[in-house]
């Protein structure tokens, strides 16, 4: 446990900023709040070693991230598609129906005639 200068636990993040793309960190809670913000902040993990480095895993944190998003936006297009299916199945069969209805009565119309 790692406590900052306000005496309460220094909170886990990552980093995902260009300049230091998938760090571990700690800082303090109340970095929000300017008046009680202690400044306190420290590294978990050693400097990223090049700056090829650095670059390679902040594209790849945001490929992933937009990876994911396009995802969910794939399948959102997929449920909708599969509604409207649905819906013509629907009308189809409605349209089938009517079509019997109406053969049939006209099938028992002309036996009548
Ligand atoms: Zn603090």
């Amino acid at each position: 446990m790692v406590l900052c200068r306000c005496g309460v636990e220094a909170s886990f993040s990552i980093s995902w900023t260009d300049k230091n793309p998938g760090r571990k960190f700690r800082g303090c809670t109340n970095y929000k709040d300017p008046s009680r913000y202690c400044k306190f902040f420290m590294w978990l993990d050693p400097p990223l070693p090049s700056e090829d480095y650095k670059n390679l895993m902040y594209q790849m944190h945001f490929a992933l991230v937009g990876m994911a998003d396009g995802n969910a936006q794939l399948e959102q297009v997929n449920v909708d598609q599969n509604r409207r299916l649905m819906l013509m199945m629907k009308l189809m069969f409605i349209m089938v129906m009517l079509f019997a209805v109406m053969l049939v009565t006209g099938t028992v119309l002309l036996v009548k005639l």
